[in-house]
């Protein structure tokens, strides 16, 4: 593979591999590869090298490590949390919002068809959630709340300590995606009292492949992985082992850069966005300034296709999304800025930015640089656009409903008025 100059605007997809953690990681894939469970001492040296991690990563959200499991991913750690408070408690609902990632939604729709109850909790249009409503959705049958800590598409942080904090008193069980947070935000599982946290390692700058999930002291576990006695019981499967060191390296390291995150990183953010709010017209901001991480901004250009505009950033080097990578090359608008409200037209031509360490004032200004022409050769071809040249001849109302149609037709979802 050959690699010309990324800018690289995609952190909440997935980030670099720290150098850092790439030299720790390799003395376990070319010398010390030995099996962690076994006696002798060539693999057995491995397992400690396993348990130093898990202490780091505990470290990073105020954990035991004793509360810490190494799983494959966010994914596994989400689905498995929700699993296990079904099996333990024996309850059938399930309370999530239409926000999460599809990590939770899809998994939602399987418990569905499997004859269990979820309930989506809808969110206001800056991406807020309303508390009353989630304490109103809890029922005798509820097994657990899972509600995500800060949203992958807009950075809208949700209020976890009061969320588990009803749930306690409703003797729920509860669950957080902190997928996004490490190196963002300090997270404290003590100070939240969740019952349940995920983490992937690939949005800390360590390798794709694994994840942790924090299971508090004394809440009962039930395995998702069924196989040997690895994690103390809890997740069958030979441990990645130098996928853990990679991950225990990169909690040490999003500790120590919390404060580069939230300074200068933020600043990067900050100038990016208000640059296109106030020099590209026709454009919004998806979701609350704040509370939101530092590093992400998800700006609507109106009458423009984000497929079309990505594709022409990608032109040039730049790297951005319009929302989870999930959702890329579907027609559908996101499911995020839809439960948001974000009309279709709106949420379609909507583009994230997400920003990391690695990011610097050159990388924002090369596309503050080249942004404003795209956009404008974008508009001055669409039919959408009022201002388009053509438009005497042209109805724009009727060309938006035809638009509409299409996709409607073409995602088989409802048009609405
Ligand atoms: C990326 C992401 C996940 C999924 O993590 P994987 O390790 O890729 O499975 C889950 N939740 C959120 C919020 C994410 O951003």
């Amino acid at each position: 593979m050959s690699q010309q100059k990324v800018y690289y605007f995609d952190n909440n997809a997935t980030t670099r591999v720290a150098p850092e953690v790439v030299d720790a990681m390799v003395p376990f894939l070319r010398e010390f590869w030995g099996n962690p469970s076994s006696a002798y001492q060539f693999g057995a040296q491995v397992h400690g090298h396993v348990e130093g991690a898990r202490e780091k990563v505990a470290a990073l959200v105020n954990a035991d490590p004793k509360e810490i499991s190494f799983t494959s991913c966010g994914t596994e750690s989400n689905n498995t949390a929700i699993h296990s408070a079904l099996v333990t408690t024996g309850k059938r609902h399930v309370i999530t919002t239409r926000v999460e990632h599809s990590a939770n939604i899809n998994f939602g729709e399987f418990l569905e068809r499997r004859g269990h109850e979820v309930t989506y909790l809808p969110v206001e249009s800056d991406g807020s959630l309303d508390l009353h409503l989630l304490e109103r959705s809890i029922r005798p049958d509820t097994a657990i709340v899972s509600v995500m800590y800060a949203n992958n598409e807009t950075g809208v942080v949700f209020p976890i300590e009061e969320v588990a904090a009803i749930c306690r008193s409703q003797g729920v069980l509860s669950h957080t995606d902190a997928v996004q947070v490490p190196g963002k935000l300090p997270i404290d599982v003590r100070r939240l009292g969740v019952d349940f946290l995920s983490l992937s390692a690939h949005k800390l700058h360590a390798s794709k492949g694994v994840g942790a999930l924090y299971t508090k002291r004394r809440t009962k576990f039930s395995p998702y992985v069924f196989g040997g006695h690895q994690e103390r019981g809890r997740r069958g499967g030979t441990e990645s082992v130098a996928n853990i060191v990679g991950f225990g390296r990169a909690a040490e390291l999003a500790m120590a850069s919390l404060e580069d995150e939230n300074t200068r990183v933020r600043a990067l953010r900050d100038r990016l966005e208000s640059w296109i709010l106030a020099n590209i017209p026709n454009t919004v901001r998806n979701g609350a300034k704040e509370p939101r991480l530092p590093n992400t901004a998800n700006i609507a250009f109106d009458f423009v296709e984000a497929e079309a505009t990505l594709m022409l950033l990608d032109q040039l080097g730049i790297c951005a999304s319009s929302g989870s990578a999930c959702t890329t090359g579907s027609l559908d608008p996101s499911h995020v800025l839809s439960a948001m409200g974000v009309p279709a037209m709106r949420a379609r031509g909507s583009v994230r930015f997400s920003l990391g360490i690695y990011n610097t004032t050159e990388d924002v200004e090369y596309v503050i640089e080249h942004l404003p022409r795209i956009i404008q050769k974008l508009r001055d071809i669409s039919p959408l656009n009022p201002a388009h040249p053509d438009n005497d001849k042209y109805d724009v109302e009727a060309a938006r409903r035809k638009h509409e149609a299409d996709l409607a037709a073409a995602t088989g979802e409802a048009v609405s008025a």
